[in-house]
């Protein structure tokens, strides 16, 4: 069967390359450990991807999981001091331009449709710069025109965390999105900003109150660049129908997250999910929003994967079963790549 080309919304690898990280990975040769390489992405045939940085506190606090009679919750993740975060996302910045400066041609960094095109013709992986967690910017919101100079074009506002802009969800199951107050005023501004200067806003991880603040002022299609359906497993991080038609009504996207536990009806973090699973999930996102609005967003380096796809060489294993469950070449394409490629066409000012 045809391998198709897959444009992948949401890793979090720059925090684990050499280049940031002095006991990371290097990105350009093939490792077992964890999810994405270059070698890897080259034989999953994945041509692309958003790739995050995002800002993380010294020490992360431990036993900060309760096991509950149905489920989990995860104790709320402590803020962030902006300078703090600042100094790491200038160091993941610069690691991203020293890789792709020893990579000779063979990675890109993109900012527009064309760049991707363009990358994909001469086969070298096209990364585009999001961020996860808007932390490190000041309310004047200066080091956001910063960061888009140096080619940031999308943002999550939150990580699970609040922050100045809003309120991210603490990871719980069963529970509702509904945890917390909307956006700030700074969040107000920041949407604002970010559709002035073109950079696409991803709701992944926002509350649900701050989701709907976003829609109501956000003049861009409405996009979660990984997030999955909470009628089929309720976690915080999953989207309802309401938030999911919402997407669909702005032509927006929803990338499809690959963590076992935001996947299944039990949340179990279970790396024996069946493919079936996950392609009867993609099933219901489609059912609600149409092929046109759900793409792939798979968090690897994030979080656990299903075995059967194991890692981004993996990934031509999951449009296979999708073609085996009846989806055809050009539904297979929407997903992998085209999906992602409208909704940054109609998101971003560079062409
Ligand atoms: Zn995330």
């Amino acid at each position: 069967m045809e391998n198709v080309d897959i444009f992948d919304g949401h890793n979090d690898s720059i925090l684990f390359m050499s280049d940031y990280s002095a006991d990371g990975r290097d990105f350009l040769d093939r490792s077992e450990r964890a999810h994405l390489d270059l070698p890897r992405a080259r034989e999953g045939r994945m041509i692309g991807g958003l790739f995050a940085v995002s800002a993380h506190p010294e020490n992360e606090p431990k036993d900060d999981l309760t096991i509950t009679d149905k489920g989990y919750e995860v104790r709320y993740a402590d803020a962030l001091s902006p300078e703090h975060a600042r100094l790491q996302i200038d160091g993941q910045v610069s690691a991203v331009k020293a890789l792709i400066e020893r990579a000779q041609g063979q990675i890109r960094l993109t900012t527009s449709v064309d760049d991707i095109r363009a990358a994909i013709d001469v086969s070298a992986l096209a990364i585009v710069l999001h961020m996860e967690g808007a932390e490190a910017i000041d309310p004047s919101l200066s080091y956001l025109d910063t960061l888009y100079d140096h080619g940031l074009r999308s943002l999550g506002l939150v990580w699970s965390r609040p922050n100045a802009f809003g309120y991210g969800v603490p990871f719980a199951y069963p529970r509702s999105p509904d945890t917390g107050p909307g956006l700030t005023d700074a969040g107000k501004r920041l949407v604002k900003r970010c559709n002035a200067l073109g950079i696409m806003i991803d709701v992944s991880h926002l509350n649900e109150r701050g989701f709907w603040d976003v829609a109501a002022l956000s003049t861009a299609p409405l996009v979660a660049t990984h997030a999955c359906a909470h009628t089929v497993c309720p976690s915080t991080r999953n989207l309802t129908d309401r938030q999911l038609d919402a997407i669909r009504d702005t032509d927006g996207v929803i990338g499809m997250n690959l963590a076992v536990n935001d996947i299944r009806a039990d949340a179990n973090l279970d790396e024996d999910t069946p493919l079936e699973v996950v392609v009867r999930h993609i099933e219901y996102l489609v059912n609600r929003v149409g092929i046109d609005r759900v793409a792939l967003g798979s968090d690897f380096d994030g979080a656990v994967m299903p075995r059967e796809i194991k890692d981004a060489s993996g990934l031509q294993r999951l449009i296979d079963a999708m073609r085996r469950a009846g989806f055809n070449e050009t539904d297979l394409r929407k997903f992998a790549l085209d999906n992602w490629l409208r909704v940054f066409g109609l998101t971003w000012k560079d062409r």
